[in-house]
């Protein structure tokens, strides 16, 4: 029996179902990110937040995916503390 041109195995569908997941998720973490950047800061009310992404924590990422997206976060240039998107 041959292969069908143009068939996607169980495996490979699965993968690009769990890609297509995290990409809108990581599509809301940059709308999240975007706005906590514009709100400022929550301690002090500084408004210039210095980009400082973090590793996100990998449970339950397909290897393919894993270390791609770090998780988007902020320091404060005013109060040092940091300043992260609410979810
Ligand atoms: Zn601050």
């Amino acid at each position: 029996m041959s292969h069908i041109s143009g068939q996607v195995s169980s495996g490979s569908l699965t993968l690009l179902v769990f890609a297509k997941v995290w990409e809108v998720l990581f599509q809301f973490d940059e709308f999240l990110a975007e706005d906590t950047r514009l709100k400022g800061c929550s301690r002090c009310g500084g408004k210039n937040l210095h980009c400082s992404n973090y590793a996100r924590a990998d449970w339950g990422l397909p290897r393919a995916l894993r270390g791609l997206h770090p998780r988007p976060g902020f320091s404060c240039d005013g109060c040092g503390k940091r300043a992260r998107p609410a979810y």
